[in-house]
């Protein structure tokens, strides 16, 4: 057990005790409202979605061959390894519904698939598709990601994501409602926000109904708005140092209750698309200094 916070291994644990689960991130093709014209075009100012995207991934629409070449790499290391099909690029509760369950339904059907996580934004998700993964999750259990990314409104609003806390809340609570387990995605670093900001987001995501926190610094990818912005000199963005980041993810573990498991700290964008910041840590090697730090601490 993780002495300084309940981690990930731990919150899946609790859902599948005694199994080894492995996500396998998909690419379901679908798009996103503020991308597709609906909300806007240009998207968030820090996404390239094509840094989500594992190699499996790539090069096929298909779910079930998307989720065969995913277990394919896993079970090397793990034969007895059951999977969580991980619809993770894009917005994956955006799109007709019916067409959405199938999906969902397809990646259900292929074997050893144990689960469903689903990553979306909290204003795509309507009641009647929360209905239906409501039935879903009464066979396997359901995940819902939400990205939130702050807690903001005027952040929100300057790196163009197109729905307000309000909204995020809005969503938490209606998929707490239908007894389907709900986490959030935060980012730490965007432009304008201070580390009592990025706090004040923890804190405000803690008093939700929530079972996970996932966050990650903030990163500079080549093909973002970001990237333009930043190039072009109309944005400064400063990007945290290693140092920096670690003392902020120690003040986060302090607040984040036993009952929230924190999913990661940080992300790693491929090397070819990453601007800034460039730590050359993997997540891994972060978590352990963090935890060196942590256990530095108590003593
Ligand atoms: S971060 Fe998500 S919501 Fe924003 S543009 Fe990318 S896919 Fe769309």
């Amino acid at each position: 057990m993780n002495p300084y916070y309940t981690d990930y291994s731990e919150y899946l644990q609790r859902i599948f005790p005694g199994i080894k689960v492995q996500k396998i991130s998909l690419n379901a093709g679908l798009s996103c409202p503020n991308r597709d014209g609906t909300l806007g075009t240009g998207g968030c100012t820090y996404c390239n979605n094509h840094t989500f995207n594992p190699d499996y991934c790539h090069s096929t629409p298909d779910i079930s061959e998307q989720l065969r070449r995913g277990k394919e790499f896993f079970a090397r290391k793990y034969p007895q390894m059951k999977y969580l099909a991980y619809f993770q690029a894009y917005t994956n509760t955006y799109g007709d519904r019916s067409r959405l369950m199938a999906m969902y339904r397809e990646a259900l059907e292929a074997e050893d698939v144990v689960g469903l996580i689903i990553g979306t934004r909290p204003d795509c998700m309507p009641d009647n598709l929360l209905s239906e993964l409501a039935e879903i999750n009464k066979q396997v259990p359901v995940i819902i990601e939400y990205g939130a990314e702050t807690s903001h409104d005027h952040t929100l609003e300057a790196v163009n994501r197109h729905h307000t806390w309000y909204q995020v809340e809005d969503a938490v609570r209606r998929t707490h409602r239908a007894g389907i387990s709900c986490g959030l995605h935060l980012i730490c670093g965007l432009p304008g926000e201070s580390i009592d900001d990025i706090l004040t987001t923890t804190r405000r995501a803690c008093q939700l109904p929530i079972d996970t926190l996932k966050f990650h610094q903030l990163q500079i990818v080549k093909g973002s708005t970001m990237a333009r912005q930043t190039e072009s000199g109309e944005m400064v963005v400063k990007t945290f140092e290693v140092d920096d980041y670690i003392d902020l993810c120690v003040e986060i573990v302090r607040l984040v209750p036993r009952s929230i498991a924190i999913e990661r700290f940080v992300s790693q964008a491929p090397a070819d698309l990453l601007i800034a910041p460039r730590w050359g840590l993997k997540n891994y090697q972060f978590t352990n200094l963090l935890h060196n730090r942590l256990k530095a601490l108590t003593q």
